[in-house]
């Protein structure tokens, strides 16, 4: 007979965990199938963001950044630490206890909010039944009222430089260097290739980004974006827009693999060598075997589940959320609508402000924003205010020996409601969220102009652009008026 569920949740990445722990909270019987296995051959809980994306990355981005500290940072403040060496593997191994301990977490949350994990591939083989087939190849039926796709993404590669986990590598594969390649070729200077090169970098890499496009992080607000490279190249990121990749081959140089990356820019016909090249040109959703197409439900061209902004695909019942589904592929969006989809099955009127999601890309110093950028408002035709400030005028940021980047605060000329907030600079994610905040609850520039920000904290920055977007801070913001 087949076990019978309120809720059947496939894949437990950040949507699908946080889908199963609310709708258990709630009352629902849960369960949430997970196929992702160990290097023990042991079911993890957690998808991508725990196992090979947000948590690991940013380990390694953290040890790395102690690293750069500790070799360039510290003697002009006094600090003598002689010569600084980094262990790799001690890194790596760091990093995967790291893992393990946030995974074996979520493990712990499910028994404690009495979610049935259960091993093996998930898929959704009619209105009201899932699929369930574990490692070992037995096929098991579930019964739910509701289900719930969290299926994730996967890199996507490209045909000129196939993945091979060595000398080729995606994401997954740049997390495990077991040694500091010389000269590391990153493709694409998007979030993964930015964050990753800049870990490799830090630690003695000759790091090449080649980016396909001509403008270098074009989601980003053109000033900020503009500061930002000038930040990435300083640090020693060879950033190379409009490269684009047209083959590569694998040979050896002492006796070490390489790979020789040939690839067209303004100035024509180029080839590079290096001893490793990270893939990071997107994702792609993870789609194509978990629904039975007698089921109906909906994806679009690529690959993605149709939803509509509660979550719910073509099919009653049926739900989808993260990654599989439209929207940036961020945990923290994937999480709400997974809070989201439980809520709604509740009968609550949760909903997701899709025009709020901040976005962060963890390099030193972080780039953070939300909401609309200069280059929209411009283009929308919106009446705007600008406030700006230099991070280099914060006492804090100067105190701390960290006062790169700048805050820039966009607010509505008539009814100064902010319309969006862009940083880069130290602490910029946590320093963004205060406005994400702010922004939620519509306030002014004003309103913050209002409030009273501890002193001395990098946060007064966030004060001075609001107090500069009506022409009155106090240090040295400056405003612009469109
Ligand atoms: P996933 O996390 O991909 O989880 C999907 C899960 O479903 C997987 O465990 C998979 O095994 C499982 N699954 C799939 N199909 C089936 C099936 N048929 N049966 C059973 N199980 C199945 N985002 C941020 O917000 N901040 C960051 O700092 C950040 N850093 C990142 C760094 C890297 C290197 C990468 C690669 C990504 C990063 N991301 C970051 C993106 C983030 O990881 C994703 O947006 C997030 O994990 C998506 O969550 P999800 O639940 O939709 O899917
Ligand atoms: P991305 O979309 O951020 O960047 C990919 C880059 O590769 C783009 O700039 C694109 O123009 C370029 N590109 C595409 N094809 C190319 C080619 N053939 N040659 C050269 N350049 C090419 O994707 P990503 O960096 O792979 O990250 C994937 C996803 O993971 C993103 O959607 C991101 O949201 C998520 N992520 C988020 C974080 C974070 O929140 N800090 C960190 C890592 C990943």
């Amino acid at each position: 007979m087949a076990k019978e569920y309120d809720v059947v949740v496939i894949g437990s990445g950040p949507a699908g965990y946080v889908a199963a722990i609310r709708c258990a909270q709630l009352g629902f019987k849960t369960a949430c199938i997970e196929k992702w296995l160990d290097k023990d051959d042991k079911t993890v809980y957690g998808g991508t963001c725990l196992n090979v994306g947000c948590i690991p990355s940013k380990a390694l981005l953290d040890t790395s950044h102690k690293f750069a500290e500790a070799q360039h940072g510290l003697e002009s403040q006094g600090i003598k630490v002689g010569k600084v060496s980094i262990d790799v593997p001690a890194m790596i191994e760091r990093k995967a206890k790291v893992v393990t301990q946030l995974t074996g977490g979520i493990k712990g949350l499910f028994t404690a909010n009495k979610v049935d994990g259960m091993a093996g591939t998930g898929k959704v083989t009619g209105k009201n039944q899932v699929t369930l087939t574990t490692h070992d190849g037995k096929e098991e039926q579930l019964q739910a009222r509701n289900i719930i796709i969290a299926c994730g993404s996967v890199p996507i590669e490209i045909p000129p430089t196939p993945i091979d986990q060595e000398t080729i590598v995606d994401s997954t594969g740049a997390l495990e260097f077991q040694e500091v390649p010389k000269r590391l070729g990153v493709i694409g200077a998007g979030v993964i290739g930015l964050e990753l090169g800049s870990v490799w970098s830090r630690l003695g890499s000759e790091v090449t980004v080649l980016e396909a496009l001509d403008d270098f992080l074009p989601m980003v607000d053109r000033q900020i974006a503009k500061e930002s490279a000038k930040i990435f190249s300083k640090q020693g990121l060879d950033i190379k827009l409009g490269a684009r990749v047209t083959g590569s081959k694998a040979g050896t140089q002492a006796k070490k693999p390489v790979v020789k990356v040939q690839y067209s820019d303004a100035d024509g016909e180029q080839e590079a060598t290096f001893d490793k090249l990270i893939v990071a040109v997107g994702r792609k959703p993870y789609t194509s075997n978990v629904l039975d197409s007698s089921v109906g439900v909906e994806l679009d061209e690529r690959g993605f589940i149709k939803v509509n902004e509660y979550c719910e695909t073509s099919v009653p019942g049926i739900f989808a959320a993260g990654d599989a589904v439209r929207g940036p592929m961020l945990a923290h969006k994937g999480m709400e609508e997974g809070v989201m989809v439980a809520e709604r099955l509740a009968g609550k009127k949760t909903q997701v402000n899709y025009d709020l999601i901040p976005s962060v890309i963890y390099t030193h110093p972080e780039v953070a924003w939300v909401g609309k950028t200069e280059e929209q408002l411009k283009e929308a035709g919106t009446d705007y205010n600008v406030g700006t400030f230099p991070f280099v005028a914060n006492g804090r940021a100067l105190a701390a020996n960290d006062a790169e980047g700048m805050i820039k605060l966009l607010a509505d000329a008539k009814t100064d409601r902010i319309l969006g907030c862009h940083i880069v600079g130290p602490s910029a994610a946590d320093l963004l969220q205060q406005m994400v905040i702010a922004m939620e609850f519509s306030a002014s520039a004003e309103d913050i102009g209002l409030t009273m920000f501890a002193h001395p904290t990098l946060s007064e920055g966030v004060h001075e652009a609001a107090l500069a977007a009506n022409g009155h801070a106090i240090h040295i913001g400056n405003r612009k008026k469109r």
